[in-house]
């Protein structure tokens, strides 16, 4: 068959092969210790999965308005303007089937083959992806390991020209968990406002930071107006399934954004939202409970990888992602790269990671090595996968086989 021209340019987020692989070595009867898929590995909290079930028998099964029911939107926005200052109304909402539906309509709504697109590197690949996808000229902007997993504001301000149409930011991070400092978000606005640029601001991760407290660029003047919030209840609420995001952003774009909904979705599950409103609504003890289990889990985790040889690995303040530098592991390994690294872990230690080149193309002057460990994984994973760790990193000789039998 023949693919039309623009699916050459679409990229994937290849998590979900890693996922895959993980599952077919399952199949075959080998014990896996995953820390690769970005999901919570609770289950949907009772109250929510009970608003689902009575939703349904309520006949909470038709089409809803395509920007999301009413009262959902209400709360939404009542919620986001609690945690982020704001003063958004329920017609600056768009309730869509997961968070990832704001950040492709956004960009397809806001920017035209040629603008460019500055976006977080190594950052959430759909990011990439979409801005090649649409004809738009991506513009990596490094995160690096000396600003904690942040960028540096001068190399932002290099980056940025009277063709910059969008920014992305994504704090907390997927996948370094690094958070962006308020500093940084000022000057981020200020850029904004002199280059005129839109800001997608994607705070998924904007319930799980445990040193200090979550900062949006929305608090600065003039932001609202010229930022599209992306947040859902995938990350907080343990909902990867159910599929519900939202964005927040200016009414003009909102009708856009509905638009496109009309035309790809129609709307978002009916019982889907009204969990959902469950959730925001609800007790907060499982979601609180979930995040301090991952903050103990976080300093489990860095403290472990830390003690392996050949892994050096910073605190990061939010998200369940650890990134720590491998450059040390592969070259004690003879192994070229983390994707390298990335492969033996998975067939000779059981250990399922992603590396560097999962999270967007690298800049022709990196040099470090990188993997990314999600530790939404329990406390005995968390230790058996480090024992394996420790175990494969420690044996040159097998990595070498490994490497030589891959060709
Ligand atoms: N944004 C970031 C940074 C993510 O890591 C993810 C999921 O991994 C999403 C957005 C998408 O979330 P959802 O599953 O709700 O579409």
């Amino acid at each position: 068959m023949k693919y039309s021209k623009r699916m050459s340019s679409l990229g994937t987020e290849t998590a979900f092969e890693v996922l895959a692989q993980v599952n077919a070595l399952k199949a075959e009867g080998r014990d896996i210790v995953s820390f690769s898929i970005g999901e919570p590995d609770f289950d949907t909290p009772e109250n929510i999965r009970e608003a689902a079930k009575k939703a349904l028998d309520e006949g909470y099964t038709h089409y809803t308005p395509s920007a999301g029911m009413q009262d959902l939107r209400e709360v939404l926005a009542r919620e986001v303007n609690r945690t982020r200052g704001t003063s958004y109304a329920p017609e600056n909402v768009v309730v869509t089937p997961g968070a990832k539906p704001v950040m492709f309509f956004g960009i397809l709504a806001l920017v035209d083959e040629g603008d460019e697109v500055i976006y977080p590197n190594p950052g959430f690949p759909i990011y990439e992806s979409m801005i090649d996808f649409i004809g738009a000229k991506p513009v990596p902007l490094p995160l690096e390991e000396a600003h904690a997993f942040s960028f540096d504001v001068e190399k932002l301000e290099a980056l940025v020209s009277p063709r910059t149409q969008l920014l992305i930011i994504n704090s907390p991070q997927n996948p370094t968990g690094g958070v962006v400092p308020k500093e940084s978000l000022q000057r981020v606005a200020e850029l904004a406002e002199e280059f005129d640029f839109w800001v997608l601001s994607d705070e998924i991760y904007s319930r799980l930071v445990y040193d200090g407290m979550f900062q949006s660029i929305t608090q600065f003047d003039g932001m609202k107006e010229r930022t599209v919030i992306l947040d859902g209840h995938s990350k907080t609420f343990a909902m990867t399934g159910w599929r519900l995001g939202y964005g927040l952003m200016p009414v003009k774009l909102v009708e856009g954004v509905a638009r496109l909904m009309t035309n790809c979705n129609s709307c978002t599950a009916a019982f889907t939202q009204v969990a959902g409103k469950e959730a925001i609504t609800g007790p907060q003890d499982d979601a609180e409970g979930m995040k301090q289990t991952f903050h103990e889990r976080r300093d489990l985790i860095v403290e472990g990888l830390n003690a392996v040889d050949g892994f050096n690995c910073l605190k990061p303040a939010g998200a369940f992602y650890v990134w720590p530098n491998v450059t040390e592991v592969c070259a004690n390994l003879g192994l070229p790269d983390s994707k390298a690294l990335q492969e033996y872990l998975l067939f000779e230690a059981g250990v399922a990671v992603l590396g560097r080149q999962c999270f967007g193309r690298r800049a022709d002057n990196e040099d470090q090595e990188y993997v990314r460990f999600s530790y939404a994984a329990s406390t005995e994973v968390i230790n058996e996968g480090l024992r394996r760790i420790e175990e494969a990193g420690a044996d040159r000789e097998r990595a070498e086989r490994f490497w030589k039998s891959q060709g």
